[in-house]
């Protein structure tokens, strides 16, 4: 828990564990005491409540240097008078490592980063993309315990980018050192971490591997938050039909299959009253067959998005859009007052080949088992 001195809460109740050798992201929108919540495990930021421990130790009372962690920030900080050996070499210069030994370490670290070709140079004669390796050489040669990093890529381009989020994944493999990496990027976070910790106005919502996140999100936030598009949020309500249930959500209407009901139990308690019913964008597909009523929606193509391998198509609908993080920002649903409501537009993500023009009406079907149900109120899965 951390509060600073003018009363802003910036992380409330997030307890975890990181497995030894584990990759764990945490990710959120900003200000959402992520990097508050990297400061305080690496010592530089009092902590106002709880317990920080490190291979089972309390660590609150250490300095950072006595937590044998190594950070990597966004800005690299590299000396600029020095080498990119010497930088490399600094920390344990600072720790009385000999001189033999640093060389070594360097240079392990050099080959690991594909840095050798560098030593002599100036952080000034390095592109973006070589300066942040030089960071992370700073950081490896110190064999720590664990690393620490806040997100370390953002100022790279977006190729370099996803270029260092690859090496950064493999050098993390090799080396084997529990590593807590801060990002904004969900894509970042998905990528790199054996888990993902979701986090949103200072409170964990979700900690699980990527996958898991996106088939089984636990709120609203994480449905929203994972997942480029975004799943499709809006309000349904839960009706009795045939024998089993639909959802309506403005004038359409989709049957709840049984293995949705099976994910979200708690949706046989809500006949007559109002979900949040999520859809993914590719779970749609233009019908090329006539389906039975409740097994597809019908609308007109406001919008088309062709992306090469798959298409964006937008569809309006009638249906309260759910904003993930303004409604359930503190946990419970502000009534939206009825002048405020948004529609949704649904997005849905077509193969190229069957993509329709702008204008055109579509019957569009939805793979059945891939709904997701929320409390309007709190935003928790129905589970
Ligand atoms: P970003 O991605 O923008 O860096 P973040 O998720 O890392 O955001 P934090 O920097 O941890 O968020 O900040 C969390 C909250 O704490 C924010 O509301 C921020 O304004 C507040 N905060 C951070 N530092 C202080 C401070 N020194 N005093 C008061 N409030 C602070």
């Amino acid at each position: 828990m951390k509060r600073f001195d003018d009363g802003t809460v910036a992380v409330n109740d997030l307890n975890f564990d990181i497995e030894e050798g584990e990759f764990l992201v945490l990710v959120g929108p900003s200000g959402c005491g992520k990097s508050t919540s990297l400061r305080m495990v690496a010592g530089l930021e009092a902590i106002s409540g709880g317990e920080i421990l490190i291979d089972g130790e309390a660590v609150n009372g250490l300095t950072p240097r006595e937590r044998d962690i190594a950070m990597v920030f966004q800005t690299y900080a590299l000396y600029p008078h020095m080498t990119v050996e010497q930088n490399m070499g600094f920390p344990l210069r600072m720790a009385g490592v000999s001189a033999d030994e640093k060389a070594k370490r360097v240079r392990a670290a050099a080959s690991v980063l594909d840095l050798e070709v560098l030593l002599n140079r100036y952080p000034r004669e390095l592109s973006g993309g070589q300066r942040q390796r030089v960071a992370m050489g700073r950081a490896i040669v110190r064999e720590p315990r664990v690393f620490l990093m806040d997100e370390p890529l953002s100022n790279l381009d977006a190729k370099l980018r996803v270029q260092m989020r690859g090496e950064i994944a493999r050098l993390q493999r090799e080396l084997g050192t529990t590593t807590l990496y801060v990002t904004h990027d969900q894509v970042e976070a998905m990528t790199l971490g054996d888990r993902v910790a979701v986090m949103h106005d200072g409170i964990l919502q979700q900690l699980a591997p990527p996958g898991e996140l996106y088939k089984s999100p636990e709120t609203v936030f994480v449905a929203g938050f994972i997942g480029s598009p975004p799943m499709n949020l809006c309000r349904a309500t839960i009706v009795e039909e045939g024998g089993g249930l639909a959802a309506k959500f403005g004038t359409f209407s989709l049957s709840v299959d049984p293995s949705s009901i099976e994910k979200y139990p708690l949706v046989r308690e809500r006949i007559g009253k109002d979900v949040v019913l999520g859809t993914r964008p590719e779970c749609f597909s233009i019908a090329t067959e006539e389906l039975p009523e409740n097994k597809h929606i019908v609308a007109k193509v406001d919008m088309v998005e062709m992306l090469g391998a798959e298409a964006l198509v937008y569809l309006p609908t009638d249906a309260e859009q759910i904003d993930s993080s303004m409604t359930f920002g503190n946990g419970a649903a502000r009534k939206v007052a009825s002048a405020d409501v948004q529609h949704l537009s649904l997005v849905a993500r077509i193969a190229p080949k069957t993509v329709p023009s702008h204008g055109e009406t579509v019957s569009l079907g939805y793979e059945a088992d891939s709904m997701h149900f929320f409390d309007i109120e709190t935003g928790h899965a129905l589970r």
